[in-house]
């Protein structure tokens, strides 16, 4: 089954890292300054892997 990308939007501090890394499947919604999922299959997997890992809150999660 595939994975699936999910953003903890608790966690998330709208540092928009994950945006600039991986920015064609995340962007930061500027009124609520979190982070959403646009496409994740606009994205390599290594690319959200990267997101993720770089993530300071740790607020990016595979859902299996
Ligand atoms: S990198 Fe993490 S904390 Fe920063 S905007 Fe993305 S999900 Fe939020």
């Amino acid at each position: 089954m595939a994975k699936t990308v999910v953003i903890d939007i608790e966690a998330c501090s709208g540092c928009g890292t994950c945006a600039a890394i991986a920015e064609d499947c995340f962007a930061l919604n500027e009124e609520t300054e979190k982070a959403y999922l646009t496409d994740q299959s606009a994205c390599s997997e290594d690319d959200i892997q990267e997101a993720m890992d770089t993530c300071p809150e740790e607020a990016i999660s595979w859902q299996e």
